[in-house]
């Protein structure tokens, strides 16, 4: 595991395709995203391996439902017994992961195909144990930012303490820049570009550090560039 800032903890035994994270704070530590299906078990040799015992995991929260974001969430759950939280509008993606399709309606077929027969991307269905809500505290010291678009109910979480965000896909950081999520897997661009605009000019001043579902953090400066990357996407719109 590689540490980010103090407190957060990247689980990089899993590779550089998505990124999932550990938050320790008083009670224990949270799991932030599970990665692939196919990473459950590697998640949980880090744990064991950087020294935490499985008990110690008080929660598990997910940004949202996507294969590589959520597929390892059911044997996580299994494993470490720990509640797991979505939103409240992203329960029934959790409970029905077929739910889940591609923007792109010629992926659509094959995404099926994926999704049903390969152990990668085949996600197993879990009931969310806790609804979370916009603006919403938990006792990790985050607040919940609903921020939808890349799903319906995408969230992103704010350390106003600790000036961290953690955005999962609500944007990334792919190739040295920051960037809207994929296109083909994000059926609703509008609430997408809104979403940033709510990171930029709501809670752009709260943070400085920044950790992606994909791509680098970035560890300063990180609402500044929000900010910027919001002023261009708006600009253009006009
Ligand atoms: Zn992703």
């Amino acid at each position: 595991m590689k540490q980010i800032i103090p407190g957060l903890w990247e689980i990089n035994e899993i590779g550089d395709d998505v990124h999932c994270y550990v938050w320790e704070w008083a009670d224990g530590i949270t799991l932030i995203d599970a990665g692939f299906p196919t990473d459950a078990a590697t998640i949980l040799n880090a744990l064991t391996t950087h020294g935490y015992a499985l008990h110690q995991v008080q929660r598990i929260i997910v940004t949202h439902v996507d294969v590589d974001h959520s597929g390892g969430l059911a044997a996580l759950k299994r494993a470490t017994r720990a509640p797991v939280a979505c939103h409240a509008v992203e329960k029934k993606f959790l409970e029905n992961p077929k739910l889940r399709q591609p923007a792109a309606y010629y992926l659509r077929p094959a995404y099926w195909f994926l999704t049903s027969f390969t152990s990668k991307y085949r996600m197993r269905a879990v009931v969310p144990d806790e609804l979370l809500v916009d603006g919403q505290s938990l006792p990790e010291g985050f607040t919940v930012i609903h921020t939808p678009g890349h799903t319906p109910g995408h969230i992103s979480l704010l350390h106003k303490e600790k000036r961290l965000l953690i955005t999962g896909d609500a944007l990334s950081n792919r190739d040295g820049q920051l960037r809207q999520p994929i296109h083909l897997y994000t059926p609703d661009e509008r609430n997408t570009i809104r979403s940033i605009w709510k990171l930029a000019k709501k809670y752009g001043n709260d943070y400085d550090a920044i950790v992606f579902g994909h791509g680098p953090p970035i560890l300063q400066n990180g609402g500044k560039r929000i900010t910027a990357l919001a002023s261009q996407i708006f600009s253009q719109e006009i």
